[in-house]
């Protein structure tokens, strides 16, 4: 399981790395293109129309090109669906558990009702993945995993605390391990792609980074918590789907969500 994680990770790597430089050749022909066009009136003699056509043909195949490789760099099609976060992660465990060896303890909570979000199953999975090794690996000599599943409304009196996130509901996964927490030049970059403290072929610095991107995408926010040997917790916000809210008072709130 490691060893394929580890694989897809690279492929997204390259995938996003190409993917990236396809689209913005494809940016720079476009210019390309559109300059040539408006020259074509201002030439006079065919000879230099008959060279204006083949640049504008090279212009044309190379836009060919970059839509394959575009192509290429899109990752398999998402699947967003509607997913009740709780059953997901309770139906993941056992698999989780595995991952984490004998050593590592793993708790589940899934607090009250209502834990829809609109997810692609297999990039939360995956996402859920990636955090479970980063903890088994911060926990050499064990400890324990716990996630926390429970559905949040963060209103107005939120909006400095999460300037990020609009008013609303959200599935609130909180993923903590007590292993042994990061310092603050490893918390200012855990989320940067490629950015490891792990030996070549251990880490490929790409696990946080794309659980980040994948619930940026979604709308939602990832909050990172980690106090030096004592753990680390990453809290994930999706945005809730259906109404049913649990109102969180404020007061809990200060405590359980202090901001890093
Ligand atoms: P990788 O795990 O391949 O190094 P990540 O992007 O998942 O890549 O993590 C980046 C870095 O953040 C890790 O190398 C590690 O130093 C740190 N890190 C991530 N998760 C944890 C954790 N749960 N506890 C301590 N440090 C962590």
């Amino acid at each position: 399981i490691e060893e394929e994680l580890r694989q897809s990770q690279k492929m997204e790597a390259v995938g996003q790395l190409t993917g990236g430089l396809a689209h913005d050749f494809n940016n720079l022909l476009t210019v390309v293109s559109g300059n040539l066009e408006m020259l074509e009136p201002l030439l006079a003699d065919e000879e230099q129309r008959s060279l204006l056509r083949e640049a504008q043909e090279a212009a044309e195949d190379g836009a060919k090109l970059t839509a394959q490789l575009l192509a290429f760099g899109r990752r398999q099609p998402l699947n967003p669906e509607n997913v009740d976060v709780g059953s997901l992660i309770s139906g993941f465990s056992e698999l989780l558990r595995r991952t984490l060896g004998e050593t590592i303890e793993l708790r589940t909570s899934i607090k009250g009702s209502s834990h829809t979000a609109l997810v692609d199953k297999s990039q939360l999975q995956s996402a859920l993945l990636n955090l479970a090794l980063n903890a088994r690996d911060a926990m050499p000599t064990g400890g324990s995993l716990t996630l926390d599943i429970s559905r949040v409304r963060l209103d107005t009196e939120y909006a400095e605390m999460y300037p990020e996130l609009p008013p609303g509901d959200y599935i609130l996964i909180a993923v903590t391990d007590t292993g042994k927490g990061m310092p603050e030049e490893v918390k200012a970059r855990a989320f940067e792609p490629f950015f490891t403290t792990k030996r070549v072929g251990v880490g490929t610095g790409l696990g946080l980074s794309m659980v980040y991107g994948f619930v940026k995408q979604l709308g939602g926010h990832v909050q990172l918590y980690s106090e030096l040997d004592k753990g680390t917790t990453i809290r994930i916000f999706l945005p809730a789907v259906g109404s049913a809210g649990v109102q969180i008072s404020r007061k809990t709130s200060n405590a359980e969500y202090a901001p890093r």
